[in-house]
């Protein structure tokens, strides 16, 4: 099979004449009263999904030889045991796009523990959404059982704490209600994420008209956008994601209600605010997502401390240092070179603990550099802590970072050597990079010639580097007659950058 766009788009192209021709006939049906009972009953409430259009094999661009042979292995073990089981989400999605899915996704009508007596190698994980794990080595394939629709579930299961649960504002706190495919094509977020393809006839089911919306690149969906989004707010990111990420636009009903219904954000918990960040930050279209959550205002539930400087204007260089530090962590990761959120993390919060610092020194003229500079770390990241959850290992590199930039500018003797031997010395080195690029002005250089002098350093031999640290002029040469007590307080000083 031929996986060339042409090709991609000409299967797609059939298809979207197909379901409009299926549209047509299903409208028709309807009038004379002859629709599916069932799907007439949702799609009343739930108006998006109607019956599957069925792709066969000859009809889509969706072929094994793409596929993970995990999941493929996962397909045929369900299928065997019973089960009907099918890849769905972006697995078929980026297959139909011609893109390499990021994971492959199966959903069954086997219920978790069926999954689990199948597989050795399960683990049943999730409370909010329960999910089986399938476990390679390295790679996992997450299988979930059909969800079903809270008020078609039986009112025992429905006031059962453990299997559905909503809050006051609809949100589903709880999604274990197990029901149909196509109920459970009616709970998936996107049209074109409801596409499920069968590793028994090849076929890819269409139950939202996904296919059409693939062919007009639009992120629509599924159902009554304002319910969809009160039911999980995560969605809205979602949205966002996948427009950036597959150069597609959000249709109109899918964008009206964000900018209102954007404060719906903060019921989000810290820990899945920090999964959101890394699939819109660390994925190759950080700069593209900033500037659309910014647009939407949805910003300012990642990092709030910045949002606020970034309306404020109260700093010059803001903006333009976290868009630079995006752009450079795009081409990193589209260079296939390594990236640590830590970075981004300490990009977003250095000018608001520069602020902090500030005010703290204001209020507080009496607090050493060093006091000053804890203590305005612990108010800025408790704030932080409270929108996402940072993992203490990316705290501990975000403070070496900030801490490493006092210490590069400090080469005299033999700490120039010691910076160079830091675990952390590159990220900080390139966060220093960043500073001069875009802190340095006509009027001072120092930054940029600090910048220089490391890059010279790092590649030349030892008689250079001798020559190097003797050739600085200390800042504190004038200041000899400085208390030794004194003297030592200051060499610890992590504030004090330039
Ligand atoms: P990618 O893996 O490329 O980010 P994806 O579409 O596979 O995209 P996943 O987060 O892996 O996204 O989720 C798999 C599928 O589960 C989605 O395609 C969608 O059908 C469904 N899904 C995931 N999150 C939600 C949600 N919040 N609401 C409804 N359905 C969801
Ligand atoms: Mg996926």
């Amino acid at each position: 099979m031929n996986f060339s766009a042409k090709n991609v788009f000409a299967f797609l192209n059939y298809q979207f004449k197909a379901s409009i021709i299926k549209s047509v006939i299903n409208l028709c049906k309807r009038v004379l009263g002859k629709a599916n009972n069932k799907v007439a009953k949702s799609s009343k409430k739930k108006p998006s999904t109607s019956g599957p259009s069925v792709l066969t094999r000859d009809q889509h661009n969706v072929s094994r030889k793409k596929m993970s042979n995990n999941a493929l292995k996962v397909l045929y073990r369900l299928n065997s045991g019973g089960y009907n089981a099918y890849l769905v989400g972006g697995g078929v999605r980026d297959l139909l796009l011609g893109l390499t899915p990021k994971d492959f996704d199966i959903a069954t009508n086997a219920t978790p523990e069926q999954i689990k007596d199948l597989f050795r190698n399960c683990r049943l994980i999730g409370r909010r959404f329960r999910l089986a794990h399938i476990v390679f080595g390295r790679e996992i394939i997450e299988v979930a059982t059909f969800r079903g629709h809270h008020e078609n579930a039986p009112e025992k299961e429905q006031s059962c704490q453990k299997t559905s649960k909503q809050s006051e504002a609809g949100m589903l706190l709880r999604d274990n209600i197990y029901g149909s495919i196509e109920e459970d094509a009616e709970r998936r977020d996107f049209t074109i994420n409801a596409l499920y393809y069968s590793a028994k006839d090849f076929k890819v089911h269409d139950f939202a008209n996904g296919i059409a919306d693939i062919h007009a690149k639009k992120i629509r969906l599924i159902g009554d956008p304002e319910t969809r989004y009160r039911e999980d707010p995560v969605r809205m990111l979602r949205a966002i994601r996948f427009a950036t990420k597959l150069d597609m636009t959000i249709s109109k009903e899918t964008e009206a209600p964000i900018n209102e219904l954007a404060p719906l954000m903060a019921n989000i918990p810290p820990a899945r605010m920090f999964e959101e960040f890394l699939k819109l930050f660390i994925s190759g279209k950080a700069q593209l997502n900033f500037t659309q959550l910014r647009k939407y205002d949805l910003f300012r539930y990642f990092f709030p401390a910045t949002d606020r400087m970034l309306n404020d204007g109260s700093h010059p260089h803001i903006e333009q240092f976290i868009v630079q530090s995006l752009k450079n962590t795009d081409s990193r990761i589209n260079n296939e070179q390594r990236v640590t959120p830590a970075f981004l993390f300490a990009a977003m919060l250095w000018y608001p603990l520069q602020s902090h610092v500030e005010r703290l020194r204001d209020s507080q003229p009496h607090m050493s550099p060093q006091d000053l500079f804890f203590a305005a770390l612990s108010e800025i990241m408790s704030e932080q802590q409270q929108s996402i959850a940072i993992p203490k290992r990316f705290q501990a590199v975000m403070k070496d970072i900030w801490i490493l930039q006092d210490k590069l500018s400090r080469r005299e003797g033999k700490r120039a050597y010691k910076v160079l031997e830091h675990q952390k010395f590159r990220a900080g080195y390139d966060f220093l990079l960043l500073r001069a690029e875009i802190e340095s002005t006509p009027e001072n250089f120092i930054l940029q010639e600090l910048a220089k002098w490391w890059t010279d350093f790092q590649s030349t031999d030892n008689n250079t580097q001798e020559l190097m640290i003797k050739s600085i002029v200390s800042p504190r040469a004038g200041s000899r007659r400085t208390p030794r007590k004194r003297r030592k307080i200051r060499d610890s000083n992590p504030s004090d950058h330039n």
